[in-house]
Formats: C-alpha cells, sequence, structure tokens
C-alpha cells in the first residue's frame, strides 16, 4: 500500500512544517501549539491481514506511513530495540477477566504504560543524534511516573542527558527509588522544595527563556511529545486483533485519564481505521475532562490528591489535539479556545455541541476506586492498580447508564502494576505481599539527587553548572 507523505504542522497553524523526527526533536511547535500530522492514514482494510503478527511486527505496519524520513530498516530495528527491555513475550497481553477485558501495560521497564512512549522516544533520540548534532539535554517535571519512564528510555545514551524535577516529598518512595537509584553519569534528579506545579512553572519559566533554551540544546519528553501519541496507538490494535473474531466487529475501550495522552491515542487509532464503539474518558476527582465531555464546560479547578496521583491533573495538555479534530481542523478556532481558556480559566460550550458519539466520560472518587479494586479481587483474584481501578468502575458505570454498549466487548487499559501501589492494595484488599521483582531490587540500592528550591534561577544554574561539567 502506499500513502502519502506525512509530514506534521501545529494546532494553531503558524509553525513550519516539519518532519517525524523534527518534530519529535523539537517537541512543541513555537508558536506555542502542539505537532499534529498532515494526514491520518487509514489501515481498515489491512486489519484482517494482521491477526498474529508480533507486536513488534504491528508496530512496523502501523508506524511507517507516519514516518517518511527512518529508512524502513532502521525503523524497525528502533521499534525492536523499544520493547527489548519489556518482561512479557506478548508485549502487551490482554487477560480475560468475567465478560471483559484486562490489557495489561505495565511489563516494561518501569512498569507504568508510560515505557511505550519513552522507550521508543529514547530510541529516537539517540538515532536523531547519531545522524549529527551536538547533543542534547532532556528536562522534566514529574509527579512519579513520568520522571522514571523518561529516565529508563535515556540513561547511557550517548550525547543525551536527562534532569527530572519532581516534588521533594510527593512521589511514593517506589516512584522515588525508580529515578534516583539508576547510576547512569546522563541522569540529573533534582528534588524540589515544593509541589509538583511549582516544577512545572520551574519548567515552563526555562522554556520560556529562548536563549537559555537555544544556548543549552534543551527539549522535553513529556505527553505532548507526538513519538509518545504515536507509539501508543500500536496498543489499542493489538489488543483489538487478540479479543475479536469477525471483520469490523466494534469494541469499547476504557483509558484511566490524566494529561489526555494515552486517551488521545486511542482517538488516533480510531481514525486509523480501528473499528471503536465508544472510548471511555476515567478521571478521578479532578474530573476537569469528564465535566467538559459531559456538559460542554471547561472550567479549571484545583488539584485534589487521590489514590490514583498520576491523575492528579487538572489542565489536560493533550485536549488541544482533541480540539484541533473536533474544530475540523481549524486553527483559528483551537487559537481562540487555547486564548480563551488561560484568559479566563474557563471556556463554556452549549451543551451538546461538544458531543462526540465516540466518547463517554465519568469521574470515579476514591471510595469507588476501593470498592472496585477490592470487588476485582474477590471476583477474578485480580489486583488492579488505583489507575486500572478508576477506568473499570467508570465503564462499569457509563455500561449501566448505555446498555447497548453492553454488546461489545470492553477493553480495559491497566495502566500500571498493582505492586507500584501497595498500599492502596492492601487498604482495599488486605493483601499485603504485592511485589515485583524490578521494585524489590530497588530497595537497597543508593540514591543520587540534589534538593534544591522552586527557584527558576537555582535549577538554571545547576542545570549550565552540570552540562558544563560532563
Ligand atoms: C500517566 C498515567 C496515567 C494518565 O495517562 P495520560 O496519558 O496522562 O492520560 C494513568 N495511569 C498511570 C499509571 C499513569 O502513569
Amino acid at each position: 500500500m502506499n500513502f502519502p507523505t506525512v509530514e506534521y504542522t501545529s494546532t494553531r497553524g503558524n509553525s513550519q512544517v516539519l518532519s517525524f523526527l523534527d518534530a519529535v526533536c523539537t517537541g512543541q511547535p513555537a508558536d506555542g501549539g502542539l505537532f499534529v500530522p498532515t494526514q491520518i492514514p487509514d489501515f481498515s482494510n489491512q486489519l484482517e491481514h494482521w491477526r498474529g503478527l508480533s507486536y513488534e511486527a504491528l508496530c512496523t505496519k502501523l508506524m511507517t506511513p507516519f514516518i517518511s524520513d527512518i529508512p524502513a530498516a532502521n525503523l524497525s530495528r528502533l521499534i525492536t530495540e523499544s520493547f527489548a527491555n519489556f518482561s512479557h513475550p506478548d508485549i502487551a497481553p490482554t487477560l480475560r477477566c468475567g465478560d471483559n477485558y484486562v490489557l495489561e501495560l505495565f511489563h516494561g521497564p518501569t512498569l507504568a504504560f508510560k515505557d511505550f512512549g519513552l522507550q521508543f522516544l529514547g530510541q529516537l533520540f539517540a538515532y536523531a543524534l547519531k545522524q549529527g548534532g551536538d547533543g542534547l539535554n532532556i528536562v522534566c517535571a514529574t509527579s512519579g511516573d513520568t520522571g522514571s519512564a523518561a529516565i529508563a528510555g535515556l540513561r547511557g545514551k550517548d550525547k543525551l542527558r536527562i534532569f527530572v524535577m519532581h516534588p521533594q516529598d510527593r512521589p511514593s518512595q517506589l516512584q522515588r527509588l525508580q529515578m534516583t537509584t539508576v547510576p547512569d553519569d546522563n541522569v540529573f534528579n533534582i528534588a524540589i522544595d515544593g509541589s509538583f506545579d511549582d516544577c512545572q512553572s520551574v519548567l515552563k519559566a526555562m522554556f520560556a527563556n529562548a536563549d537559555f533554551r537555544s544556548a543549552h540544546r534543551m527539549s522535553t519528553v513529556n505527553s505532548i511529545n507526538w513519538g509518545r501519541i504515536l507509539a501508543q496507538t500500536v496498543y489499542y490494535f493489538y489488543a483489538y486483533l487478540k479479543v475479536t473474531t469477525k471483520p469490523d466487529e466494534r469494541v469499547v475501550y476504557v483509558t484511566p485519564t490524566g494529561n489526555f495522552g494515552n486517551l488521545l491515542s486511542g482517538y488516533i487509532a480510531a481514525k486509523m481505521g480501528l473499528p471503536v464503539a465508544k472510548l471511555i474518558v476515567a478521571t478521578n476527582n479532578n474530573d476537569i475532562l469528564s465535566n467538559f465531555f459531559n456538559s460542554g464546560q471547561y472550567v479549571r479547578g484545583t488539584i485534589r490528591n487521590t489514590l490514583s496521583p498520576a491523575m492528579d491533573i487538572q489542565v489536560a495538555s493533550n485536549l488541544e489535539r482533541y480540539m484541533y479534530w473536533h474544530f475540523g481542523q481549524d486553527t483559528m478556532k483551537v487559537k481562540s479556545f487555547m486564548r480563551r481558556f488561560n484568559e479566563a480559566g474557563s471556556v463554556h460550550f452549549a451543551k451538546g455541541s461538544v458531543f462526540d458519539p465516540l466518547i463517554a466520560a465519568c469521574a470515579i472518587d476514591d471510595q469507588t476506586t476501593t470498592e472496585t479494586m477490592r470487588k476485582f479481587w474477590q471476583n477474578h483474584s485480580y489486583h488492579l492498580d488505583p489507575h486500572t481501578a478508576v477506568g473499570v468502575a467508570a465503564a462499569d458505570k457509563i455500561i449501566a447508564a448505555n446498555p447497548n454498549l453492553g454488546e461489545y466487548k470492553l477493553i480495559c487499559l491497566a495502566t500500571a502494576h498493582p505492586a507500584k501501589f501497595p498500599q492502596a492494595i492492601s487498604d482495599a484488599t488486605g493483601e499485603n505481599d504485592i511485589t515485583h521483582p524490578t521494585l524489590e531490587a530497588l530497595v537497597d540500592l543508593p540514591e543520587r539527587f540534589v534538593v534544591l528550591p522552586a527557584s527558576y534561577s537555582e535549577v538554571m544554574d545547576y542545570i549550565s553548572s552540570s552540562i558544563q561539567g560532563v
């Protein structure tokens, strides 16, 4: 099959058109928007031929038309390398639990789905730098999972350094150890004396300083990077081909959602021809997205700490990409939407005007999350991590309210291994021995991090001096 060449433009329309690798290495267009592909290839006629492909082979088929600047042999090697550190032969296995399916996305090196995007991104950066260039310094802010997955993706890579800021007391002990025990010289952990928002403010201030940014060749790996979104589309297809038996059979997915990155990948997968009956947006009590899809009111609130900390996010950066397609690729509308939201903290649509037949949304509180973990353990002898439990509970509610959805197979995306959240598991089920060898191995390792105040100039000084020192 020949597809037209796909390139990348900005959701806000004021950026040059870039190739895939350039868009990935740049991270974000200069106009403040997000990179989107100029076309989305449609694979619906090929799906039936792809049953039985390995994860890597399917990944190569789906990605090739999106990537015009990596020769085929190199791309398939990068893909193989991206999954070399996964511990399950199926990479993303699906498990039947009762009438439904759990798609386990936690067999990567840090036991959360973010490994799918970040292992691939690490390969892409290293490949781009081998073609030439002076090296990149990656800076990111994390509340826990992104930092460890980014470190696992970039550690030990030539011409790359990674600086990760985390709020000093916020990540769990296991999450911290996953970052601070990594011994590679190119990894720098910064514990910020402040909140996750403080970390993000420091990051934003650094990226707003164009001189500092270009002098230090800085980029970032947060969830707006297109390379991550593309990598995440693959497991939606892979699971589909595993659980369905008939051509064109439609399925329902439920995705625990924070920054809307994982769900957006499902939305793109549907545009690529995946037969989707419904994508369920599952949020915790930070319910700005579920409110938006249910009422048309997009209103920033204050962050609440919940049992599913990776989803404690109010403003989901990837929603901008969804709005781009929702507005029929009208970049003026995207710009005005983002400006109104940034100025007023809210945008109000007439009820029904943001209705999307593909999407349903539901918010789940901590008590329901815990009950869901307990019931799932009782009924299926299977531990859901709290993020996945939010998804399962949301699907229950949505299907109870829309019984016609019960006809379809339901695939629940399991975004983290339960052993990452032993306290929540123990509180919900009374089980105290949930462990994973990867995590047990960390406990006695030495940690490396510096503590800095939430000050843009102190963090900048630290980064500058570390870059000169290496
Ligand atoms: C990051 C994360 C999420 C949220 O994913 P988004 O792409 O930000 O919506 C959900 N669960 C876990 C375990 C995560 O680490």
